[in-house]
């Protein structure tokens, strides 16, 4: 788990970043203040693995430290920041209708929706291929006998974190979660409001690298 650094460890840090390897006396130094008074802050630095301490030549930094923090950052960063938006269809709508809108909105996983506007299903690539094979009246074919219904489906609430939910995609193989605001969870009625898809995941470690 991340630690929140003092206003003090993250001018340690600097000071190492710039000029190590440097002493405990050298940094104290430049901070003007006594070695063990910086003796706590130190041990804290090494211990959460920022700096690494060799004896007799000093202090270094550790630049994976950074990244490591960054990246629990991330992982803790809330669903409905990074959420794209959900391309629905009525399950009513045919096969054929589905198989265009996937081309049409360049996704990779359709929603169906009830009347209501409620998450009735989910329907992938791999659902419409199995369904194109061998059946030629494919507009006449309804997305609701097709697809994964509820209470199958996999969803991820948007105030969960971004961790949360590419652990879901990992443990079910799957490549898409329907982000969901509980309508009534006894009776599995949930209204989709965005998605998280493995390249949403992707996307968000990218913009970690690159700042
Ligand atoms: P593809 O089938 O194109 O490889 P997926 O791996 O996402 O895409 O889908 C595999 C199967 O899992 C499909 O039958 C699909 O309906 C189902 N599926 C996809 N997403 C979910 C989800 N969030 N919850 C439950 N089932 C899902």
């Amino acid at each position: 788990m991340p630690i929140k650094l003092s206003k003090r460890q993250l001018e340690i840090l600097e000071i190492v970043k710039e000029a190590g390897p440097i002493t405990g006396r050298e940094i104290a130094e430049k901070l003007s203040l006594t070695r063990a008074t910086l003796r706590p802050d130190l041990a804290i630095l090494t211990m959460a693995g920022s700096l690494e301490a060799k004896p007799r030549v000093g202090y270094f930094f550790n630049p994976q430290s950074e990244v490591r923090q960054s990246a629990a950052n991330l992982a803790k960063q809330i669903v409905n920041n990074y959420k794209a938006h959900p391309i629905v269809v009525q399950k009513s709508a045919s096969v054929y209708d589905a198989i265009v809108q996937i081309f049409l909105e360049d996704v990779g996983t359709l929603y169906a929706v009830d009347k209501d506007g409620l998450l009735a299903g989910v329907i992938s690539r791999k659902d419409l291929l199995r369904a194109a094979i061998g059946n030629n009246n494919l507009e006449e074919l309804p997305v609701s006998v097709i697809m994964t219904r509820m209470p199958n489906i996999v969803t991820v609430k948007y105030d969960e974190s971004l961790l949360d939910a590419a652990k879901k995609l990992i443990h079910n193989h799957i490549d898409s979660l329907p982000v969901v605001r509980e309508v009534d969870k006894e009776k599995d009625m949930y209204e989709v409001i965005g998605r998280i898809t493995k390249t949403t995941i992707t996307r968000a470690y990218v913009e970690l690298l690159e700042i």
